[in-house]
């Protein structure tokens, strides 16, 4: 519930909240402060004014004493100096008169005999409230009871003769405690009690028992009574009447309840100026914090471009201009991810382009290696393919890599090796950080290899060196490459199937020899070629003799062998990279040699007749067939300056060898005609192919079909 008002709750209205209490905690300290002095205060004034009223007292009850001595002293000189001075103690009528003539300013005087017992005495009617239980002043002179009034004495002492002095008597005199002596006390605001023995004997008030009764202690004390609050203090009266106490009661002053209504007052006066002060200074200080979170919440949303100025230099300022700083950052990295996006997106594009169109093997693994470092940052990076050995591995497409002396490396070798021999992915660093990169990798703390696999062979593996960040390669990365990998070993599987497709279009399906289209082809650009340079070259043509017979003989499987042999000891004779050899139809062979002139085609010729007739063919266990070849010679551009020309003169000089004897070659020159007699185009002769229509994967694993045995 707390968390929610507090999440609820507005910053300003926290502080101003905050602010109120800071103000009101003091201001309730001070009220309590403020309180507690004024009732001290009070207390000690209480304190001092009844004690002084006390102490008035006290003053006032010695002073009547010694004004009583005086009197009495006085009295018993003038009855000590009457020569009847005795008869006054011992006749209680002369007592009585001598007591009510001298009484003078007494309240009561008694004229006592040497036993103790009062002769005489006069009195003056004290003001004792009703109800008191006064006892008789016989009783106060005789057995001196305290309290009831102030009295002295003095002995009377008369002569006896010479020398000689006896006691009369004494005369006790004094004044009534009543209640003109506490009029003659005067205390204002406050009522004195006359407490003899334990009770209330005269009182300023008529609650004078109560008072009694609540007030035991000398100390100052405060009690309720009759519903008000009073102080009082009640202690001895005189020292020598233990009997005889006073009471000074009073007003309480000590409670200052008066006070609080007052102090509240000012409580709430001073909280209210206080508040809005306290909003002002929330607002004044949250007022940037504000601009800040609205700042903030903009660029939650995505404005970038947000700027705010706080106009001050202290800790909000530097967030504020942190605030900025971090915009402007964030904004960069947006740019720079949104290029980086869109390069991806673009590489993305291109890479599902080329996988679709292309059967540019180089071309497909270059849009994939890029694709791949733009999409992990890489720094460099490679695709090996696998030799046609399979012992090795050697860079296809790389970037990146420097001028790396060797690009090939055996299996297991280097980081790119271990990957391809063993299939699997490697990950540095995460994965076998003490693999080491061989001679030909880049060096790079991080680097990602991958293998390329195609229905479930290896094809090669693609690596990325180094990475354009601070931080290594990771498992995404990996992921990331690993589905390019896939892509890519698909594309790669589709060109390689586009390439077979392409080559048995190409090629003959039984020999491997080029089949009579690619021969017609290039023969076509050996042509153009040739007129355009103004060079010559030879070609022949090569037919088993009577072959119809090794089938009849052995049969058409054996037959096709035999095929299979002479075509492979022709790829022995001639120079694979630049000869063309094709299979003309049937037992029937050609070959194209560029650059090459009637003599040099002649050694070839007879090489190839050897190489056929010098050794029979078969197998171990077959047996051996002996055949040879006649072969017909024709130079561009002596005997044709057409490709069907050409045909036709070394076909021509084909059969003369043939009708010779066969086993031989025979060359155009040695017809009676040359074949330049029929040197129109041929019809239908095939166009001039522009481009290779081959392409190879591996340059140096290029043995053409054709040539192959
Ligand atoms: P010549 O010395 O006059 O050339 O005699 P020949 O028997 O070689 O010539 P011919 O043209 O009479 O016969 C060609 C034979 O070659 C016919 C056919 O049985 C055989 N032949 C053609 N193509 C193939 C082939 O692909 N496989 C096999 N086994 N035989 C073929
Ligand atoms: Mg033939
Ligand atoms: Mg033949």
């Amino acid at each position: 519930m707390l968390t929610k008002w507090g999440d609820a709750v507005s910053l300003r209205a926290k502080m101003t909240a905050s602010f109120a209490g800071i103000l009101a905690v003091p201001l309730i300290v001070a009220i309590f402060v403020v309180h507690g002095t004024v009732r001290d205060n009070d207390e000690s004034r209480l304190r001092a004014s009844l004690s002084s009223r006390y102490t008035a007292a006290t003053a006032l009850i010695g002073i009547m004493q010694d004004v009583a001595a005086a009197s009495v002293r006085q009295i018993g000189h003038e009855i000590a100096a009457r020569p009847d001075a005795v008869k006054s103690f011992i006749d209680p009528q002369q007592a009585s008169f001598a007591a009510a003539r001298m009484r003078g300013g007494l309240s009561l005087v008694a004229l006592v005999k040497p036993d103790g017992h009062v002769a005489g005495l006069a009195e003056a009617e004290p003001s004792f409230p009703a109800g008191s239980a006064r006892p008789p002043f016989v009783d106060i002179v005789e057995k001196r009871p305290n309290g009831w009034a102030v009295l002295s004495d003095v002995q009377v002492q008369v002569p006896c003769g010479r020398g000689c002095v006896r006691l009369a008597g004494s005369v006790v005199g004094g004044f009534w405690l009543d209640r003109s002596f506490l009029v003659r006390l005067d205390l204002p605001d406050s009522d004195i009690t006359l407490i003899v023995n334990g009770v209330a004997s005269v009182s300023t008030t008529s609650r004078a028992g109560a008072l009694v009764a609540a007030f035991t202690t000398k100390d100052v004390s405060h009690r309720s009574v009759a519903g008000r609050d009073l102080a009082g203090v009640r202690g001895p009266l005189t020292s020598s009447a233990p009997g005889l106490e006073i009471l000074v009661t009073g007003p309480d002053a000590r409670d200052p309840s008066a006070l609080v209504p007052v102090l509240i007052g000012l409580f709430l006066l001073a909280l209210l100026a206080g508040i809005p002060l306290a909003y002002l200074i929330a607002r004044h200080h949250t007022r940037p914090i504000d601009e800040l979170a609205s700042a903030a919440l903009a660029v939650s949303r995505g404005e970038f471009t947000r700027h705010i100025d706080l106009g001050s230099h202290d800790e909000i300022g530097q967030l504020g201009e942190a605030f900025n700083t971090m915009t402007d950052r964030l904004r960069s990295y947006v740019g720079e991810l949104e290029a980086s996006r869109d390069e991806i997106r673009r590489s993305v594009r291109r890479l599902g382009e080329t996988l679709q169109s292309t059967h540019d093997l180089t071309r497909l693994l270059s849009v994939v290696l890029e694709t791949a470092m733009v999409a992990v940052q890489g720094r460099a990076g490679a695709v090996y393919l696998v030799g046609a050995t399979r012992n090795d591995i050697y860079v296809k497409v790389g970037r990146g890599l420097g001028s790396s002396a060797r690009r090939r490396m055996l299996m297991g070798e280097g980081i790119a090796g271990t990957v391809a021999r063993e299939r699997r992915s490697i990950l540095i660093p995460n994965s076998d950080p003490s693999l080491r990169p061989a001679e030909s990798e880049p060096e790079a703390s991080t680097v990602i290899c991958v293998p390329l696999e195609s229905q479930g062979q290896l094809i090669g593996a693609m690596a990325l060196y180094g990475r354009d960040s601070t931080q290594p390669f990771g498992a995404t990365e990996l992921e990331t490459i690993r589905s390019l990998a896939q892509q890519a070993s698909v594309g790669i599987e589709n060109v390689l199937l586009h390439q077979e497709a392409q080559r048995l279009s190409i090629t003959d399906g039984l020999t491997g020899a080029w089949n009579y289209r690619y021969f017609q082809m290039r023969l076509s650009q050996e042509v153009e070629r040739a007129i355009r340079f103004g060079r010559s070259f030879s070609m022949m043509v090569i037919d088993i003799d009577h072959f119809k017979r090794v089938n009849d003989t052995f049969g058409h499987q054996r037959g096709d062998s035999v095929l299979i042999e002479v075509a492979r000891r022709m790829v022995g004779v001639v120079r694979v990279q630049v000869d063309t050899l094709a299979r003309y139809g049937g037992e029937e062979f050609v070959l194209i040699l560029p650059e090459t002139a009637l003599d040099g085609a002649k050694i070839v010729a007879e090489k190839i007749r050897e190489s056929i007739g010098g050794e029979p063919i078969g197998h171990e266990g077959e047996e051996p067939v002996h055949v040879t070849v006649s072969i017909g010679l024709a130079t561009f551009p002596d005997h044709g300056t057409t490709p069907r020309g050409l045909i036709r003169a070394a076909d021509q000089a084909m059969y003369e060898a043939k009708a010779r004897g066969r086993n031989q070659v025979v060359t155009c020159e040695e017809l009676d005609h040359t074949g330049a007699a029929d040197d129109s185009p041929a019809e239908g002769a095939p166009p001039v192919a522009g481009d290779a229509l081959r392409s190879r994967i591996d340059d140096q694993d290029s043995t053409p079909p054709g040539m192959r045995p």
